[in-house]
């Protein structure tokens, strides 16, 4: 296993080792790791023939300072978590901001259109152009062959999409399913800033998901807003930031079903004023 902290270092390795590979693939996060990472990794391992991790907590992301100041780091712990899955993955963790983003923190411009404009586009204003900048960065680092990403950041995905069909054509997308806890609730490293009180009650969120499956079809979308609004409500410490079903293509506000439409239920809820999102296939 390399543990790489210099980019400089990191492209030097790259380009001595490439003759010798065919396909890598890299797992961008930002630590913290718990299974559903472990998920991608496992499954870049059975894909590729050289896997990187990348850890970095990417502060251009982070539209909140307080977030971005109160993220959960482990770095020993991420580093025996990966070596306890195998000696042959390779991890990326840049030693400072810097290192990546040599004095400017500032985001590229990307034209990323409607789909930045809604769910967390429109509540986490800049998120997604600091998400832009800090996936091209690692792109252009490490030219993948082939990247993993979580279903679990549905809107996420169609933004490295874009950015892949744009300027990437040759790097192909794989998107991994959500890995949950025992109670449906999606695992993040979020979540390990709740007290435990409120994580034994985070399973509405997944629950509401269910709740609109089953119902979507048959109950007016207003009301089952207020309904999964009232459910979320019900508990201490739990708000309900926006519950929302899309076109998963267009992200399109659901108005009326249309026979061949994939819908998509995008939930956000913020629990002790921790923000936890999730989605599910509605149909
Ligand atoms: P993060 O460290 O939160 O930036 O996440 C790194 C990658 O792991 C992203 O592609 C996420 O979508 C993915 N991920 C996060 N949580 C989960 C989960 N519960 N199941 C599967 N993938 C996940």
């Amino acid at each position: 296993m390399l543990i790489i902290k210099s980019t400089i270092d990191l492209k030097n390795i790259l380009k001595a080792k490439k003759k010798q590979r065919k396909k890598l693939g890299l797992v961008p996060t930002m630590g913290s790791l718990h299974d559903g990472h472990l998920s991608l990794i496992k499954k870049a391992q059975e894909n590729c023939d050289e896997v990187w991790v990348s850890i970095f907590i990417n502060p251009t992301q982070f539209n909140d300072p307080k977030d971005f100041e109160s993220y959960p780091k482990d770095f020993k712990s991420d580093i025996n978590k990966i070596q306890f899955i195998s000696k042959n993955i390779n991890l990326f963790i840049p030693k400072s901001v810097n290192e990546i983003y040599h004095n400017d923190t500032s985001t590229d411009k990307f034209e990323l259109g409607f789909i930045n404009k809604v769910l967390e586009g429109k509540y986490r204003p800049g998120h997604f152009e600091g998400v832009a900048t800090i996936v091209n960065k690692l792109f252009k680092i490490f030219d993948p062959n082939i990247v993993f990403f979580g279903e679990k950041d549905f809107q996420q995905t169609m933004i490295i999409g874009k950015l892949i069909y744009n300027f990437f054509p040759n790097i192909h997308l794989v998107i991994c399913p959500t890995l949950r806890n025992k109670d449906g609730l999606a695992l993040s490293s979020r979540n390990n800033l709740i007290s435990q009180k409120s994580y034994g009650n985070c399973g509405i969120i997944f629950e509401c998901l269910l709740y609109a499956r089953e119902n979507y079809l048959v109950t007016k979308y207003s009301d089952l807003i207020k309904i999964i609004k009232r459910k979320i409500e019900l508990l201490d410490s739990f708000n309900l930031e926006y519950f929302e079903i899309r076109d998963e293509k267009t992200l399109k506000s659901f108005k009326q079903y249309e026979k061949g439409v994939c819908y998509r239920a995008f939930i956000c809820v913020k629990v002790e004023g921790i923000r936890l999102i999730d989605n599910l296939l509605l149909s």
